[in-house]
């Protein structure tokens, strides 16, 4: 436990300078509290996986199964958990380089439109095997944007996978508008389970799940919303989210507009 503390009630620069160094103590615990909470996360997100591994790689060694398709069933789980856990490094390898300032943008001029077209295109199936529809609105005068085309590709194919995801019927409707000259809005609204009012401003957090067991069967890490925000943040950007439980999901991700650069495009 951290246990500075300087008493001081002197109203001049020596009691501001107790009450800088108070803050400072609480800051520095917040800061271990979630630095410790986060390996605590880590090692179960971790932990989880390698027992499921373990416990059928067992199985199947021993003979303990019934039947082929039984055996099957089990070799398919330990594909499942070990393509999970790469995942997790991997994401986890990308949030600590953003994290620490140690991560590049390859910037060039971005054609928002293009991306989507894309998206929509490579999950359509995955959208049709739920009975889903997925609509692109493009809206007029959009400009390209100065950022990294692979990486505003990982925002959005994040955004729109969680919610083809956590959508079990109704539709996903994209929206691609520009905002004045300010920046270009892209909305990803859908009609999904939503998200609990009380737990909506702790979803951009590490390993923040609404339900943790839901997540997990739906495939998830927990680090999808962590990494979009910094890439977001990274380009300048903002995202925000509103939602009402039962009834949808509503994301908005905000691109600035630099007219300098909008006018170097042509
Ligand atoms: P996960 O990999 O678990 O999906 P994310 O960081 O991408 O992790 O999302 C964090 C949590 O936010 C999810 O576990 C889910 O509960 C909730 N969530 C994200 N997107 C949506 C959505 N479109 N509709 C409902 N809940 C969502």
């Amino acid at each position: 436990n951290f246990s500075i503390r300087v008493d001081a009630m002197a109203k001049d620069e020596i009691g501001s300078l107790a009450a800088a160094i108070n803050d400072l103590a609480v800051e520095l615990q917040r800061y271990r509290d979630t630095r410790s909470e986060f390996f605590a996360n880590i090692s179960h997100e971790l932990r989880t996986p390698i027992t499921y591994l373990e416990g059928y790689a067992k199985v199947i060694k021993e003979g303990l199964y019934a039947s082929e398709e039984e055996k099957n069933q089990y070799l398919g789980i330990i594909q499942k958990e070990s393509q999970r856990m790469g995942r997790l490094i991997y994401d986890l390898f990308e949030l600590s380089k953003m994290e620490a300032g140690k991560f590049d943008l390859d910037l060039e001029w971005v054609d928002l439109v293009e991306i989507m077209e894309n998206l929509v295109r490579n999950t359509s199936l995955q959208a049709k095997e739920k009975g889903l529809d997925i609509q692109l609105n493009i809206g007029h005068e959009l400009p390209l944007i100065f950022g990294d085309g692979l990486r505003m590709e990982q925002i959005f194919m994040n955004l729109l996978t969680n919610a083809i995801r956590y959508t079990n019927k109704g539709k996903i409707v994209i929206d691609l508008q520009r905002v004045a000259d300010r920046h270009v809005l892209v909305s990803m609204e859908d009609t999904g389970i939503g998200i609990p009012q009380e737990e909506l401003k702790h979803i951009f957090e590490r390993f923040y799940r609404v339900e943790k067991s839901r997540s997990r069967q739906y495939g998830g890490t927990g680090l999808g919303l962590a990494i979009v925000k910094q890439l977001v943040e990274l380009h300048g950007g903002q995202i925000q989210v509103h939602s009402q439980s039962g009834t949808g999901t509503r994301f908005e991700v905000r691109f600035p507009i630099e007219s300098e650069k909008e006018r170097r495009k042509s």
